[in-house]
């Protein structure tokens, strides 16, 4: 009797046990990632929404308090976060997520990279001296992260390997049959000149060959002055893009003078998960930014 109250209560408890894996996800999109792999009763704080801007976060109390709990960090890297993250992994003290514990999971280790700077001049403001950060627009670059962190879940996680192998082979399929889907739809946007106001959408543009023509940024990071943005008016005029393209948390007012001023609709791509109220996960954020672009062909 007493040995079958103990196994009723041990019964109860392991449910609890296998539910207690937590991840801190610096972005959206991984946050998604990760649900989407290890299923959606695992526990995920989301350091950020698509309505910040991922370089600039506030280490405050509660994102430290999840971070001190976590199984799991998955974050951009390429220096993305190195404005606040250091601190807040300092201040949690979690040795299970410190930079080269397992725990800690860097996308931007398992892409090819790109505009990375031949010479990098941080006094310059350039707050992408490791290369473009902004990796998961470009649905390969998805493939490969997801492949990898389902590795890194099962090594940290085993217990729970065969679910996390299936919800990584069921997520691979579904992927790669939208990934056909997406380039198919996206065959007309080819050579679709487009201004972005920082380079947040460049594997977008490398994948599915959109031409970004000019950034609003003069560099990335540094907000584009009077003088620089008179002179990209000057340019564009001659040739005005399809549209002017720029994220939830980016600062409307250059996009819409120049808009203006050259005659082109400004408009706003989800750019992650939560970004308009259509692009609910990674799927339904690549449906709404081809549907977005594809409304703004002439
Ligand atoms: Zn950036």
């Amino acid at each position: 009797m007493i040995l079958r109250i103990i196994f009723a209560a041990l019964i109860a408890v392991l449910p609890l046990a296998a539910n207690a894996f937590e991840v801190f996800a610096c972005e959206p999109e991984w946050a998604s990632l990760v649900r989407e792999i290890a299923g959606e009763d695992i526990q995920v704080t989301t350091a950020t929404t698509a309505f910040q801007d991922p370089h600039y976060v506030q280490a405050k109390p509660s994102l430290i308090a999840a971070a001190r709990n976590a199984d799991l960090l998955i974050c951009s890297g390429a220096d993305l976060e190195i404005g606040w993250l250091p601190l807040l992994l300092r201040r949690a003290g979690n040795a299970a997520i410190q930079p080269g514990s397992p725990g800690n999971f860097v996308a931007a280790d398992f892409v090819r990279r790109i505009e990375i700077p031949k010479v990098v001049d941080r006094s310059g403001g350039d707050v992408h001296p490791q290369g473009n950060p902004h990796i998961h627009l470009s649905p390969r670059n998805i493939e490969r992260i997801a492949k990898a962190l389902g590795e890194r879940l099962i090594r940290i996680n085993a217990g729970d390997a065969d679910n996390i192998q299936n919800g990584l082979d069921d997520f691979l399929m579904r992927w790669d049959e939208a990934t056909g889907r997406w380039e198919d739809e996206g065959e007309s946007l080819r050579g679709m000149r487009l201004v972005a106001h920082h380079t947040s959408f460049s594997y977008l543009a490398d994948w599915l060959n959109l031409d970004i023509v000019a950034t609003l940024e003069p560099k990335p990071g540094v907000p584009p002055s009077g003088a620089y943005l008179s002179k990209l008016l000057a340019q564009l005029q001659a040739s005005p893009p399809a549209a002017i393209i720029r994220t939830p948390y980016q600062n409307e007012k250059p996009s819409l003078w120049l808009a203006e001023r050259v005659g082109t609709p400004a408009i706003v791509l989800p750019f992650t998960v939560g970004g308009t109220p259509q692009a609910t996960d990674l799927f339904s954020l690549y449906d709404e930014t081809i549907r977005l672009l594809r409304e703004q062909q002439r």
